[in-house]
């Protein structure tokens, strides 16, 4: 059940109608927004009367949730969600971030050029993976936490912040300390128990979209992390599989105002696995961006064809800063900058 709170409603109202939620046996997560408070309650509501609730003073309305989803839904933070880093940056506002790096972390080296191209072309987010999930066991598996200490150096010595991907919950622990934001792969989306897990930290979480999941999954793939707490999540559409070859996934942009229009949750596309080739990534980036994305996630190295792991569909460093300047004017374009 969703309880929308009046403008002008008091602390101890809202105490008094979350008293009432939790007597009647629900779980309540609150979120103040600009204009007023939204209390959601989870739990078994089927059977409770809502107009018992709407009486209370202070309540300007109480519906029922009839998706499956309850706090990814729009309805709890009905103007967006922005999440906020530690540096000040946010994803979800009318900046469009940009999330760049290779797809594996590979030498000091190789991140700290990566890092500085990163920030010269005004991009605020580095990011590289250190616990990779290859889909064969002889590929390279990434070079793991000191990998990650290599990232979190370039990224302070370019004043970055830090995205790379977790991918058990035994490496939660560690990351913690080198990471601004954990990112889930579409491998893992389901992984619940490494959901549940990343509810009960304070870091933002970067959920891709599985291969063959919808968007009404991967929303209640969300809802793990929300329900623990953790409200910094932030969807990320990468491509589903198809019965087309011609790219690797297909970049299912229609997700991204289909997501955007049921959640509250920011956006994120990555059209380097969204296509699986280069020559196709900046289209899809700005279609991405066109369509309402508030984050893009791109993969780049400095000797692309040499990468790895994704070599097919990594830019090179003078093909990403192009592409940032292009998509510059085309986020003017459609009422944002980048
Ligand atoms: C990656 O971001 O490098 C990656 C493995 O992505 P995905 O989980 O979308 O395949
Ligand atoms: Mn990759």
């Amino acid at each position: 059940m969703i309880v929308a709170m009046q403008e002008k409603a008091t602390e101890e109202q809202v105490d008094a109608v979350i008293n009432a939620m939790e007597e009647a046996g629900v779980n309540v997560h609150r979120t103040t927004g600009e204009f007023q408070t939204i209390l959601a309650g989870v739990g078994p509501t089927a059977g409770l009367d809502l107009t018992k609730f709407e009486m209370l003073p202070g309540v300007l309305n109480v519906h029922r949730i009839s998706a499956p989803y309850k706090l990814a839904g729009r309805a709890f933070r009905p103007e967006g969600t922005q999440v906020e880093f530690r540096n000040g940056a946010t994803i979800g506002g009318q900046k469009v971030a940009v999330i760049a790096g290779p797809c594996a972390i590979e030498s000091r080296g190789q991140i700290f050029a990566i890092a500085e191209c990163v920030k010269a072309a005004g991009a605020g987010f580095l990011r590289g993976g250190a616990f990779k999930p290859r889909s064969s066991p002889y590929s390279f598996q990434g070079l793991g936490i000191p990998g990650l200490e290599f990232m979190r150096e370039a990224a302070e010595a370019s004043g970055l912040l830090v995205v790379s991907e977790v991918m058990e919950i035994a490496q939660i622990e560690p990351m913690l300390p080198l990471v601004d934001c954990f990112q889930v792969g579409a491998r893992n989306m389901q992984n619940f128990n490494l959901l549940r897990e990343l509810g009960q930290v304070r870091k933002p979480i970067l959920l891709k979209r599985g291969i063959a999941a919808t968007v009404e999954e991967l929303l209640l793939s969300s809802e793990y992390i929300l329900s623990g707490g953790n409200y910094d999540v932030i969807l990320c559409e990468r491509g589903i599989r198809t019965y087309e070859t011609a790219t690797r996934n297909t970049m299912d942009i229609s997700a991204i105002p289909v997501a955007k229009k049921l959640s509250h949750l920011p956006v994120a596309a990555d059209p380097s696995h969204g296509t699986g080739r280069r020559d196709m990534v900046p289209a899809m980036a700005k279609a991405a961006v066109a369509a309402g994305a508030d984050a893009l996630v791109i993969e780049i190295h400095p000797n692309a064809d040499k990468a790895v792991s994704d070599a097919a569909q990594t830019l090179f460093l003078d093909q990403f800063e192009k592409l940032v300047g292009e998509l510059r004017g085309l986020a003017a374009a459609v009422g944002r900058t980048l």
